[in-house]
């Protein structure tokens, strides 16, 4: 009989993690959070960056709606500038981590295996703990994505936006941006503004700019406009134009909707785009348009690009605003046979209404939970949502009552555990 550490493991300490946490705890679940707090933010998110959310869309979630931002700003005595800034929302994060989950421990998760139906999670330092179920909030940052053509160009010369949280190192150089989404607007203005000469290449016809920050919108989202209450939902989380944004906010019947309109709805309410308050910071900028880069290579110190249309750019740095690419068999954490057993959708791992991956017990928040209930869950907006789910889920089947999970998921999977 296996000593269990715990009743749940929760592996990260972002958002999504400390949401469910403060969630679970409040509920008396017996668990244990891996992982720096907000870490994400700090490593792989620029200084400077403003959140493209609204402020109404940017708590972190815990059962009883007391540790919001504007629980934050009173406790603080300040008020806070809008639209959020970067620094803000991770101060804002550690503040809500130390009022709800004062005991994370900062260690990173190095493998998580089945073993005698329960989960074996490996730590940093080489000790292990045993948990009945784990709950994987690990975000994002291990699906950063390179386009094949920069594959010949090392990371010195061309790094993805990810890499970096100190846009300043790249003052004086010449920048070639690639993407043209938010990230990538924003990086540029940021990198303007440290003193770099950029050029932005973007693959669509056009930049498409939101109204977000405009007097337009400032004026629909007034919440005196009866306007404001049906275009958009009351979350504000602002995913997807009016009409997509409420089924993005409504993650419950977005799973109940088929594949084919989940990929619709996905790739309408994710298209790049970037924030309204962005293009007078972008004087100076120069923004290519409707162009491909067909092949990248060093040269000395630099890199040669050539377009689609015959042109070619000689910089001192490629940045790859190019997104994300979901695949959890990059996450090299999950043991392999564990990530084979899981029943995936379009990579992500198809889950209940409870966040339970095919596997019982094993729990996925955050970008994970994107394929089953929308891009609502790799926001922060999702967070309560997915925090309330979960713990429902946890609650419904206590610990020790676990008969279910001798079933075929587990057969061959599990290991002996040795401590
Ligand atoms: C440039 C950019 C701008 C964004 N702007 C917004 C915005 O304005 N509004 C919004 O709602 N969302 C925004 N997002 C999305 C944002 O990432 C999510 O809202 C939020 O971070 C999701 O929280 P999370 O906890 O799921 O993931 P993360 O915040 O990524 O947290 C996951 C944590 O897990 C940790 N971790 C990973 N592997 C391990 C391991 N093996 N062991 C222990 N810990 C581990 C990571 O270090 C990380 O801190 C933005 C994303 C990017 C990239």
């Amino acid at each position: 009989m296996t000593n269990l550490n715990s009743q749940v493991a929760i592996v990260g300490a972002g958002p999504s993690g400390l949401a469910a946490a403060a969630h679970l705890r409040s509920a008396n679940v017996d668990l244990r959070v891996f992982g720096k707090v907000m870490e994400f933010w700090e490593r792989h998110m620029p200084a400077g960056m403003l959140l493209r959310s609204y402020w109404e869309a940017c708590h972190i979630s815990d059962p009883n709606g007391d540790l919001t931002l504007d629980r934050y700003e009173r406790a603080r005595g300040v008020q806070l500038p809008r639209p959020v800034r970067r620094d803000d929302f991770i101060n804002y994060g550690q503040w809500f981590q130390r009022e709800a989950v004062p005991d994370v421990d900062g260690r990173r998760v190095t493998r998580i295996e089945a073993a005698s139906k329960c989960f074996r999670v490996m730590l940093e330092d080489g000790e292990s703990v045993w948990a009945q179920r784990v709950v994987i909030a690990t975000g994002v940052g291990s699906f950063a994505w390179r386009p094949r053509q920069f594959n010949a160009v090392p990371r010195t010369l061309a790094s993805h936006s990810s890499d970096h949280c100190d846009l300043g190192r790249f003052a004086g150089l010449r920048v070639v941006v690639v993407g043209g989404g938010q990230s990538a607007l924003e990086s540029a203005a940021l990198l303007h503004e440290s003193g770099a000469a950029v050029e932005v290449i973007v693959r669509a016809p056009g930049v498409h700019w939101l109204r977000y920050g405009t007097r337009l919108h400032t004026w629909l989202h007034n919440q005196a406009n009866p306007l404001r209450w049906i275009l958009y939902p009351p979350s504000n989380s602002n995913i997807g134009p009016p009409g997509v944004n409420w089924i993005v906010d409504t993650p419950d019947l977005f799973r109940r909707l088929p594949f084919a309109v989940h990929s619709r709805i996905k790739r309408r309410a994710i298209r790049p785009a970037g924030s309204g308050w962005l293009p007078p910071r972008m004087n100076g900028v120069r923004i290519t348009t409707g162009r491909v880069i067909m092949s990248a290579s060093p040269v000395g110190q630099q890199v040669r690009l050539r377009l689609d249309d015959g042109t070619e750019r000689c910089v001192d740095h490629i940045f790859l605003a190019t997104g994300y690419h979901f695949d959890i068999s990059r996450c090299t954490f999950l043991a392999p046979n564990l990530v084979r057993s899981l029943r995936l959708i379009d990579g992500y791992p198809e889950l209940t209404a409870g966040f339970e991956a095919s596997l019982p017990g094993l729990h996925f928040l955050g970008a994970f939970a994107v394929g089953t209930f929308g891009p609502l869950m790799s926001h922060v907006a999702g967070t309560k949502y997915a925090a309330s789910a979960l713990t429902r889920c946890i609650l419904e089947q206590p610990a020790n009552s676990r008969s279910r999970v001798a079933s075929h998921e587990w057969d061959g999977l599990a290991q002996t555990p040795d401590g």
